[in-house]
């Protein structure tokens, strides 16, 4: 009797590993891109072994994700999740098919992934054309694909549009072209501090940059009352420098 009930269990969980199987290698096959087996390659296997091994307890913890797994593929670290594949994806859809771009662009860095910022500054898509054409020129080895796919899109402007283009939230790099264009007076056409809603002009910007601190240095950039309006990540130094 109690052969036979083994028995059973094994059948059953046998049965469960192909059913598992046979649905995560649909899913990794007409589901997962090219971006997903570039990035995540070593992740999508190890969860593949695992949760056909592991189904039982699967089953218990997450039903949903047998019946949709993309979840299970998502990689989280301390609840945190990295969508690598999601970026790199964005970048390159950007890259080859830029949003429509007017003559004044807006950026708000939101959130520096330190600390909350609330600048809101509009460049003229033209000035700002003609500065990364000069940095590339200046430095063509240290333009990234980011500065070359901003190019792209503000190049292909139209002039008629009226409202303000924001900058996509994937060019997050863009945070450093804005560091060193809000630093020049001439290249910002309005600065404003969503936090106590004033307009900030050049003169009122406060520096606060960090200066050869062990750790992460920033650049920051606040308005009168001392709200972070830019907060761009320099250097990290590992140890302090002996004086
Ligand atoms: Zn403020």
């Amino acid at each position: 009797m109690l052969m036979h009930v083994l028995d059973v269990l094994m059948y059953a969980y046998l049965a469960g590993v192909l059913v598992v199987a046979l649905r995560l290698i649909w899913h990794m096959v007409f589901k997962l891109d090219r971006y997903d087996w570039h990035y995540n390659k070593s992740y999508i296997w190890t969860i593949f072994i695992l949760d056909v091994l592991l189904w039982p307890i699967l089953l218990v913890k997450k039903p949903e994700n047998l019946v949709d797994p993309s979840e299970s593929f998502k990689q989280e670290i301390m609840g945190v999740v990295i969508d690598k594949p999601g970026q790199m994806r964005e970048l390159d859809r950007l890259r080859k098919n830029p949003p429509p771009c007017g003559p004044i662009i807006r950026y708000r860095q939101g959130d520096s992934g330190y600390e909350e910022v609330y600048g809101e500054f509009l460049f003229s898509a033209e000035v700002l054309e003609a500065r990364l054409v000069k940095r590339q020129q200046k430095d063509p080895a240290q333009t990234d694909d980011v500065e070359e796919a901003v190019l792209n899109w503000l190049r292909q402007r139209d002039n008629t549009l009226t409202d303000p283009t924001d900058v996509p939230d994937a060019w997050w790099k863009f945070q450093h072209v804005a560091d060193d264009l809000v630093r020049k007076d001439n290249a910002v056409v309005g600065s404003r501090c969503m936090k106590c809603g004033k307009e900030v002009s050049f003169n009122e910007l406060v520096r606060k940059d960090d200066r050869e601190r062990p750790g992460w240095n920033f650049n920051r950039l606040a308005c009168p009352e001392n709200h972070n309006l830019l907060s761009v990540e320099v250097m990290h130094l590992l140890v302090r420098k002996s004086s």
